[in-house]
């Protein structure tokens, strides 16, 4: 088997996700310390520890087979690779925020003002795409800053909580990207084997973090209401209790409508209901 590179964040908000799904997926190494590069044991893949402006382009040439990286860096970078996989994490959104004494009310309102970004490629494709002529002003980082200087009338950045826009006299206006971290692949490359059997891993890891294990105990009569509110990976397990006609049911439910599932399992006489984690699901 050929041994694949993939490349991920040194430290940064990406750092701590990326690893732990690749742990996850039972993959053995350290952790960056300060070797830019880390062998896994036991699989034949090498962990390249960069910054993530770096990545995409990286995985583009070929330096790296594959990535974990914000698909903003992707799409700011202009790097040409191949999407293998969403990850579920690094979840943010690109906005443009003026400051909060501004009444703007349309996007042409931005006709002739200048907007502070480390974004901008993505802020002029926006841009273009809405018929806006701004002026662009790149500044790498605290672009909050801009308004209050007077360096510019608003400012495109990532924003998750909105926190460090109010604090700076600022509000959100207009939402240019969504991004999360994704899986990307070198596109001579993202078909091979050893990518497949990475994927599965992956993908895996993944289907298990949206699902949760249920075990709950049921009075026979019961049985059909709850069973038909839990469809489970195929079927659910049914285990007879010592208590004569109680059963322990046992069963997979997504996350996302847990607590509705929950409350309706109750209704329909569920009891003794106990939720687990899953590690992984291998379909
Ligand atoms: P590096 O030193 O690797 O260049 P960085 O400072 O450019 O790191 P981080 O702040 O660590 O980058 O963010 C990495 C990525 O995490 C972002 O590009 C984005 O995709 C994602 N992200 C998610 N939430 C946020 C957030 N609230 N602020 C900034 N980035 C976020
Ligand atoms: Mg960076």
């Amino acid at each position: 088997m050929k041994t694949l590179k993939i490349a991920i964040q040194k430290s940064g908000r990406l750092n701590e996700k990326s690893v732990e799904i690749l742990k996850t997926c039972g993959l053995s190494f350290e952790n960056y310390k300060s070797s830019l590069i880390s062998s896994v044991t036991n699989f034949p893949l090498e962990i390249l520890f960069l910054r993530d402006d770096d990545i995409p382009e990286y995985v583009q040439d070929g330096i790296a087979d594959l990535g974990i990286v914000g698909e903003n860096v992707i799409e700011e970078t202009g790097a040409d690779v191949h999407y293998l996989q969403k990850l579920g994490f690094g979840k943010c959104t690109l906005k443009i925020a003026v400051p909060a004494t501004e009444s703007y009310t349309s996007i042409e309102e931005l006709n002739g003002k200048a907007i502070a970004t480390s974004y901008p490629v993505i802020l002029d494709n926006f841009l273009k795409s809405k018929g806006v002529e701004a002026q662009i002003r790149v500044i790498s980082g605290s672009v909050e800053i801009g308004p209050g200087l007077g360096l510019s009338d608003a400012i495109c950045d990532i924003v998750s909580t909105g926190g460090t826009l109010k604090n700076n006299g600022l509000k959100p206006f207009a939402d240019v990207m969504r991004s999360e971290a994704v899986l990307i692949a070198n596109k001579t490359i993202y078909d091979a084997p050893e990518v497949a059997e990475l994927l599965q891993r992956i993908r895996s890891v993944l289907k298990a973090k949206s699902n949760k294990y249920v075990v709950l105990n049921v009075e026979r009569y019961n049985l059909e209401k709850v069973v038909a509110l839990l469809p489970g990976v195929k079927s659910p397990t049914i285990v007879p209790l010592f208590e004569e006609n109680w059963v322990a049911v046992h069963s997979v439910i997504a996350e996302e409508d847990f607590w509705e599932k929950i409350n309706s399992l109750k209704a329909a006489g569920a009891e003794g209901i106990l939720v687990l984690p899953i590690e992984k699901i291998i379909v």
